[in-house]
C-alpha cells in the first residue's frame, strides 16, 4: 500500500489542518524544496492543548488491549511502508538512505516495545501493618498517566526520537502533543499518519509544525501540560526548564562522548567502531564519538588506521546506496563546524585529514594535538570531527574523559577486566560500553545522561515510568 504525507497539513488532535503561513522543507544537500508545512500559531497551539485535555481523558480510559492493538498496528503500517518512510528521512534530514532505513527499523521496534510495555504498567501491594498506624489496612499502589505530554524533538533522528515519546505516552494512557524540529517535520507527520491509520481515537495525538521560538512557550508554560519531554541541545533545554514551572521535565541533551583505547585493546575493532561512531549521520548524533584517548604505546598505529578508514568514506548523494555520509543539516551548520575546526587549527591543533567544506557538506575530519582551550575540546561539535589524544595510562584517560560538562555515553576498549571495572566506576556518564564505542544503543535500554547531558531516562519502559505517577490505594477494614 502506498503512503503519502497529507501535504501542507499538520495533525491537530486527530484532524489534518492547514495553516495560514508556511514553512518550506528543504533538502540540505541541494537546497531543493521538498514540501511545505503549516507554521502553526500560538492560537493553534492553544487550541491543540484544549483538545488534548479531552484527549487525555479518552486516552486514560482506553483499555490496555486497545492501546496495544493500535500501537502494534501503527508499527506494522510503518514496517510495510519502510522504503517510503526511509526516503522521506533521507530527503528532509542529512541521513543517507542506508542510515534512514536503519532508523525506520528502530522506530518500528520502539513502537513494538511500547505496545508490549503497556501490559507491564503495574503496581504492588503495600504491607501497611508494618507501622502501628497501618494495622487493619490493606492496599496497593498503581501507576496513572500524567495527562498531557508536550514532546519537543530534534532533527537528527526525525522519526525514531518522536516514536520514543509517542509510543510510551500512548502505551501509558496519556495524550501527547509533538512539536518536531522545523527543518524535519515530515517524518513526524508520517508517524501521525501511521497512528491515524491504526485507528487511534481523535484528540490523543497531535503533531504541530511550527517554530520552537514562536510556539514553544505556549506548550512549555501551559499548566495543563504535565510533562515536557525534550530532546535537543542543552541551551534550549535549560531555557525550557526555566519556563516550565511545576511540571515534570525529561531532558535528553547533547554530549561530546569519549572513547578510551588501552594498549591491550583489539585495535582493529577499536578503530572500526570509533570511525563508525564518529561519522554516523555526519556526526550529528548525541552519542557520536568526539574525543578518543589512546594509550601512548598504540597511539601511532591507532591514528594511522583511523585516518586510513576515514579517508575511505564516500561523502555525497544521500539517496545513493554507495554513500557513507551525507551533508550537515544546513550550510550554516557546516560553516559553524568549519569555524570550530579553524579555531582549533589557529590555536595549534594538527589537521590529520578532512577539513574542507563544500556548501552543506563537511568531510570526515580528524584532528590531533587539540589544545584544551579550544571550544571543540570542551563543547559538543555535532558534526563529523573527531579529536585524537595520546595519554599515558587509564588514570589520565579517565581524568580527561570526565573533564567536560557532559556525560551521556563513553566507550572503552580493553581486555583487562579490572580496567573495564575502573572505567565503569569512575566515568561520569549514563552508559559505559566495554569494547564498543559510545555510539551504541538499543531502544529497550535506559537511555540518558548526567551533568549537562540530561535529566531522566528514555528507553520505552523507562519513559513510561517518567510519564506516569504513582497513586496509593488504601482500604480501612472494618
Ligand atoms: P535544538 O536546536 O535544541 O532544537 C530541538 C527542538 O527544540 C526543536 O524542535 C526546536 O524547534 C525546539 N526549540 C527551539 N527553541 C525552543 C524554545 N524556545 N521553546 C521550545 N522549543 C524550542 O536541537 P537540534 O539542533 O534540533 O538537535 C541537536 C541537539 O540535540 C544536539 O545537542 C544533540 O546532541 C541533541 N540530541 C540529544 C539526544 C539525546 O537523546 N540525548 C538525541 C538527539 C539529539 P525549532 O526546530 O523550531 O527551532
Amino acid at each position: 500500500m502506498a503512503t503519502h504525507v497529507e501535504g501542507r497539513k499538520m495533525f491537530l488532535a486527530g484532524e489534518w489542518v492547514d495553516g495560514t503561513q508556511w514553512i518550506d522543507v528543504i533538502d540540505p544537500q541541494d537546497g531543493a524544496l521538498i514540501d511545505r508545512v503549516p507554521a502553526a500559531t500560538k492560537e493553534d497551539m492553544e487550541a491543540c492543548i484544549r483538545k488534548a485535555q479531552e484527549g487525555a481523558r479518552i486516552a486514560a480510559r482506553m483499555p490496555v488491549v486497545d492501546r496495544m492493538r493500535i500501537i502494534g498496528k501503527a508499527a506494522d503500517y510503518i514496517s510495510s511502508n519502510t522504503e517510503h518512510y526511509a526516503r522521506t528521512i533521507a530527503k528532509e534530514s542529512s541521513k543517507t538512505i542506508r542510515e534512514a532505513r536503519k532508523e525506520v527499523g528502530r522506530a518500528v521496534e520502539t513502537l513494538r516495545l511500547s505496545a508490549e510495555e503497556a501490559r507491564r504498567i503495574t503496581g504492588e501491594t503495600i504491607p501497611f501493618d508494618q507501622s502501628p498506624g497501618g494495622i487493619g489496612k490493606v492496599g496497593y499502589y498503581r501507576r496513572f498517566p500524567l495527562g498531557i505530554i508536550g514532546a519537543i524533538t530534534p532533527f537528527n533522528d526525525p522519526l525514531n526520537l518522536v516514536a520514543h515519546k509517542v509510543g510510551p505516552a500512548i502505551a501509558s494512557g496519556n495524550a501527547i502533543i509533538v512539536k518536531p524540529a522545523t527543518v524535519t517535520p515530515l517524518s513526524a507527520l508520517l508517524l501521525a499518519q501511521a497512528f491515524s491509520h491504526a485507528g487511534l481515537p481523535e484528540k490523543i495525538l497531535s503533531v504541530i509544525t511550527g517554530r520552537g521560538g514562536e510556539i514553544g512557550d505556549v506548550l512549555v508554560e501551559h499548566p495543563a501540560v504535565r510533562m515536557i519531554s525534550f530532546t535537543g541541545g542543552a541551551e534550549t533545554g535549560i531555557e525550557i526548564i526555566k519556563k516550565a514551572g511545576l511540571k515534570k521535565v525529561g531532558m535528553e541533551l547533547g554530549s561530546n562522548s569519549p572513547v578510551i583505547v588501552l594498549k591491550d585493546a583489539d585495535l582493529e575493532e577499536a578503530v572500526a567502531s570509533s570511525v563508525s561512531g564518529a561519522f554516523w549521520a555526519a556526526g550529528q548524533n548525541c552519542l557520536g564519538v568526539q574525543r578518543v584517548y589512546i594509550e601512548d604505546r598504540v597511539f601511532d598505529s591507532f591514528k594511522q588506521q583511523f585516518i586510513e578508514q576515514t579517508e575511505r568514506y564516500i561523502v555525497g548523494d544521500k539517496q545513493s546506496e554507495l554513500t557513507d555520509m551525507g551533508p550537515l543539516i544546513t550550510e550554516n551548520e557546516a560553516k559553524r563546524v568549519e569555524g570550530l575546526v579553524q579555531e582549533a587549527l589557529d590555536k595549534g591543533a594538527t589537521l590529520e585529514t578532512g577539513g574542507e567544506r563544500d556548501g552543506a557538506f563537511y568531510p570526515p575530519t580528524v584532528l590531533s594535538d587539540v589544545p584544551g582551550d579550544c571550544t571543540l575540546a570542551a563543547e559538543e561539535i555535532f558534526g563529523p570531527v573527531v579529536l585524537l589524544y595520546s595519554v599515558k595510562n587509564l588514570d589520565e584517560a579517565i581524568e580527561q574523559a570526565n573533564a567536560v560538562d557532559y556525560g551521556l555515553h563513553a566507550g572503552i576498549f580493553t581486555k583487562n577486566l579490572n580496567h573495564a571495572h575502573r572505567a565503569i566506576e569512575e566515568l561520569e556518564v549514563g552508559g559505559v560500553m566495554i569494547n564498543d564505542s559510545s555510539d551504541f544503543r538499543i531502544d529497550a535500554m535506559p537511555f540518558g545522561g548526567v551533568k549537562q547531558s540530561g535529566l531522566g531516562r528514555e528507553g520505552v519502559k523507562f519513559a513510561i515510568q517518567e510519564m506516569t505517577d504513582t497513586k496509593v490505594i488504601c482500604f480501612k477494614l472494618a
